[in-house]
């Protein structure tokens, strides 16, 4: 595990990329710095009547092209630079899949499985109450990320809508998305960033001449995306031959049911002791033989120190930031694709909009214009992602960088500065 920030990663990614988009040096400062960085302190009353107190972030990082938009998290790890990292990522990734947000990133510093249900309803309505009116329809759109769900969004769904005047509580559940979709959520929201990673694969084994059906995979972290991208790569007839998440690593060569691991999943909390795979060690998993590795977990998995393990053709990016520098260098440098998080991940946000705007409009899509409307938006975000790449004979993450400073650059030059 690399001891750096990942923060500086971020800046040194996005500096390189400014490099190569050539662009001058305002354009620069103001895409490396955030708008907005909101800490927020709160107590809250523990079901055994102590109060504890909790730190929040919500850093908004540019709202150039769109409202503010990305996850909320919960994890002991979460602190300013993390989530600053967190959200610049969100504004390249809704640059680069083309959708009219800017990009934000949020979280508790808290270890989820401390606390009860009742105790984290009470912190996550006590945390939106703090924000208050930095979040908003039109303004900011949390959204689930790392230990948040659609029930998180209901939550502050609820408070944000209960701490409005009477008249003004209506018209404005598009305030977080990834929320039930009985309460105003999008079909197809929940498997929208697997089917994305999914997507971004199918297009990558178009674009090498290879066949999803003959390859094995390994995914990192079974939650949201790992299990989703697992199922839907079943669907094409890939093997999952190994698995792991912060309780244990599986493996299995004659092939791991995916739809079975995830109904272990549920009921365990996690992939340790699942009886059809055998257990394995972090470096045995990191080492696994297979031709697509999917982490799904948390930033910096692969490093100095793992990226030469790494036997697969191609890693796609279903976490954020689960590449540092040096580990992304090893792997290009062994001719292993890497197909970056603001591209591969993005069809949760990509999701997110069609949820927000069939919110603001008052309608409801079905699963198959859910589908075919982000179908086009990957497919297309891939394509842009590979013809800069191609131009600039640069790597796919920073073609997608590099794409995303182009379109933000086009706002700023046509709206300038104000005054
Ligand atoms: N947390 C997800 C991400 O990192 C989704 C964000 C959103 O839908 O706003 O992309």
């Amino acid at each position: 595990m690399s001891t750096r920030s990942v923060y500086q990663d971020v800046q040194k990614r996005f500096h390189r990329a400014a490099d190569l988009a050539k662009i001058d040096s305002s354009m620069r400062a103001i895409l490396a710095s955030n708008t907005n960085e909101i800490v927020v302190h709160f107590p809250v009353r523990m079901d055994d009547g102590r109060i504890e107190m909790f730190t929040g972030y919500r850093v908004q990082h540019n709202d150039a092209r769109g409202p503010f938009k990305g996850g909320l998290r919960f994890h002991p790890e979460v602190e300013l630079d993390e989530v600053r990292s967190l959200a610049a990522w969100m504004t390249w990734k809704t640059a680069v899949v083309d959708i009219p947000f800017g990009g934000a990133k949020g979280g508790i510093q808290i270890d989820p499985s401390k606390y009860s249900q009742s105790e984290l309803e009470r912190i996550t309505r006590r945390f939106t109450f703090a924000l208050g009116d930095n979040i908003g329809p039109d303004y900011d759109i949390p959204a689930p990320d790392v230990n948040t769900n659609a029930r998180v969004m209901a939550w502050i769904l609820d408070t944000y809508l209960q701490t409005r005047a009477p008249g003004a509580r209506h018209n404005c559940t598009h305030v977080v998305t990834g929320k039930p979709v009985d309460l105003g959520g999008s079909l197809g929201r929940d498997k929208a960033t697997g089917q994305g990673v999914v997507w971004t694969l199918e297009a990558w084994a178009k674009e090498r001449g290879f066949n999803l059906a003959k390859m094995t995979f390994t995914v990192q972290g079974y939650g949201n995306v790992g299990s989703w991208s697992a199922r839907l790569l079943a669907g094409y007839g890939s093997k999952m031959v190994a698995a792991e998440d912060h309780t244990g690593s599986i493996a299995n060569p004659a092939g791991i049911d995916c739809e079975a691991l995830a109904a272990y999943v549920r009921v365990k909390g996690g992939v340790a002791g699942y009886e059809g795979a055998k257990a394995i060690t972090h470096l045995e998993f990191m080492a696994a033989q297979t031709d697509i590795f999917i982490p799904a977990a948390l930033h910096n998995q692969i490093t100095l120190e793992t990226a030469l393990l790494i036997k697969a053709k191609v890693v796609a990016e279903g976490a954020n930031g689960p590449t540092d520098i040096e580990g992304e260098a090893i792997l290009l440098e062994r001719g292993i694709d890497v197909i970056p998080d603001v591209l591969c991940n993005s069809g949760g946000v990509a999701v997110s909009f069609f949820e927000w705007l069939q919110g603001k409009h008052d309608q409801m899509w079905s699963l198959e214009q859910v589908d075919g409307e982000l179908h086009k938006k990957i497919f297309k975000a891939y394509e842009d992602v590979r013809l800069v790449a191609e131009e600039l004979k640069t790597d796919r993450r920073m073609a997608a960088y590099v794409l995303a400073i182009r379109r933000l650059q086009r706002v700023y030059e046509q709206r300038g500065i104000f005054p």
